[in-house]
């Protein structure tokens, strides 16, 4: 458990929250400020600020969860579709730093919409990339 994570502290019990799954890895949540209906935060147990340090195992927990949940929310709430969402530092909009994963259920009528737009780059620009990533 990491000092003030409060993510630590709903998996310890010292913080309440609307849990709607959890297995020996994992704990899923309700997010205090949803999105849309039946927005849910998975969380590994195990504190990891984000996605650059947390285990593949941990990762692979979390990832199952939240394919549960997708599957619940389509099941019980009947929504059309699933978002998931994770972000890692601030510079993409971490705030909370254990890692968590969102699953945002998605109705054809609700009023999220993409916060990026695609850009159009020269063939050079993408290649040049590639070839740092390879
Ligand atoms: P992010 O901005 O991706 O780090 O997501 C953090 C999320 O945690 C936000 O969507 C918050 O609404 C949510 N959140 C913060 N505190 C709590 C809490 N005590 N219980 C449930 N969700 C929380
Ligand atoms: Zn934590």
């Amino acid at each position: 458990m990491a000092d003030d994570c409060i993510f630590c502290k709903i998996v310890a019990g010292e913080l309440p929250a609307e849990v709607v799954d959890q297995d020996e890895h994992t704990v899923s949540f309700m997010d205090i400020n949803p999105w849309t209906r039946g927005h849910a935060l998975v969380i590994p147990r195990k504190h990891s600020r984000n996605l650059f340090e947390i285990d593949d195992d941990d990762l692979a927990h979390v990832a199952a969860a939240a394919k549960r949940l997708a599957l619940r929310a389509r099941e019980r709430l009947g929504c059309d579709g699933v978002n998931l969402l994770n972000s890692a530092e601030p510079a993409a909009w971490q705030t909370v730093f254990h890692f968590h994963v969102h699953v945002i259920p998605r109705y054809e009528d609700d009023p999220l919409r993409l916060p990026g737009a695609p850009q159009q780059v020269d063939q050079d620009e993408l290649r040049a990339v590639a070839k740092e990533l390879r």
